[in-house]
């Protein structure tokens, strides 16, 4: 049969990592501890009030958890400006920069992020048949700010995205590269969104900041979270973002009417409801995640500072050999980064363990 798809999805295979049964999963950055059952029942609670309305399409503009959102938001980062005219929520973070793609991207106009970076920024350009431009990051994995301002005015983006802490290398921003990557953009005649995906900011080194604080000097700037990782609510699907209101307004313009479910809506309230407990084990995994680091240092690899829940680590002469290797021992972590890296998530100090005598048997 010969199907019109488009000339550039041709012989593409979907994106994701494996989903394999082993009893160590560090491929994903999920949270390794699974809900408490206190908030299971509260979740569960909430889910079964909200089946009793399912006849019914959910809100449509999801107000009453993005007013939860920016509740949540603005006590984590200590700010007084945010409420629901500012906060966005989709399925997911990656739903989210969909959307932003589908409003701000588009045929003719260019995005730009730095390399390595998260690998599903060139999937939402192609997407939104969007230009995707990258500029190389620096060895240390931060960027080369004055190459990254002088890209702004040469590729001149309709928007930027910085992952921040960056996946795969954990690598977090510091404020002046943002402010000065919001600066440049400003000067751009026909505007640019300066994206900072915080995806992981929960998991930021003390001291750490986040470019939430920023929000009302730049309004070219949308910051994106998720409730998938420090939330260990992965399997719900939230991801949402802070910005100025009209950007959010924007997102409204391309979404999907309805596109959050009655019930994702309700299990993501019940959960936000319950943030302390969700996140009690944030610190512990930060704990770990430094541990982990200064461990692989020790055995003699290079390992970038990271502020996520991961961790990079090399270079190997053949990483997928060395991947296959921990698998067969029941370790399953990620091929990613550029040529010669691994990325290990954090788990819990038991599965941590397992990982770290598994790498020391396939090295020996
Ligand atoms: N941004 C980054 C940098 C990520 O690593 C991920 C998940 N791997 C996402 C966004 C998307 O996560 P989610 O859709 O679960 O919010």
């Amino acid at each position: 049969m010969t199907l019109p798809l488009r000339p550039e999805l041709v012989g593409l295979t979907p994106y994701g990592a494996p989903q394999l049964d082993v009893p160590v999963l560090l491929n994903v950055n999920e949270n390794p501890y699974a809900p408490p059952p206190a908030v299971v029942d509260a979740i569960a609670a909430a889910v079964r009030k909200a089946a009793e309305g399912l006849n019914r399409y959910p809100d449509r503009d999801a107000m009453a958890l993005r007013a939860d959102l920016a509740h949540y938001l603005a006590t984590e980062s200590h700010v007084d400006f945010l409420d629901a005219s500012r906060v966005w929520a989709a399925n997911g973070s990656n739903e989210v920069m969909l959307h932003l793609h589908q409003a701000f991207g588009g045929p003719g106009r260019r995005v730009l992020s730095f390399a390595p970076t998260y690998s599903m920024y060139p999937e939402y350009s192609r997407d939104t048949v969007t230009d995707y431009v990258t500029l190389p990051r620096r060895a240390d994995f931060g960027l080369d700010i004055d190459a990254a301002i002088a890209a702004v005015h040469q590729v001149q983006p309709s928007m930027v995205l910085l992952a921040s802490p960056n996946n795969p290398t954990g690598t977090a921003l510091p404020m002046e590269h943002v402010r000065a990557l919001c600066e440049a953009a400003a000067q751009l005649a026909e505007g640019c969104l300066i994206v900072v995906d915080e995806a992981y900011g929960e998991f930021r080194r003390t001291g750490v900041p986040s470019a939430v604080t920023l929000l009302p000097e730049y309004p070219n700037l949308a910051v994106s979270r998720t409730m998938s990782k420090a939330f260990a609510l992965a399997g719900g699907r939230v991801g949402y973002l802070a910005a100025h209101a009209d950007v959010v307004d924007a997102c409204r313009i391309v979404r999907l009417p309805y596109h959050l479910s009655a019930v994702t809506q309700a299990t993501a309230r019940a959960a936000l409801a319950h943030h302390r407990e969700l996140q009690a084990q944030v610190d512990e995994i930060r704990a770990e995640r430094d541990e982990t680091v200064t461990w692989l240092r020790e055995q003699g690899y290079t390992v970038p500072d990271t502020d996520a829940n991961f961790v990079l680590f090399g270079p190997f002469a053949d990483r997928d050999a060395v991947f296959e290797s921990l698998l067969e021992r029941g370790v399953l972590i990620r091929v990613t980064g550029p040529e010669g890296w691994l990325r290990v998530s954090i788990g819990t100090p038991q599965e941590m363990a397992r990982f770290r005598s598994a790498l020391v048997e396939v090295t020996a």
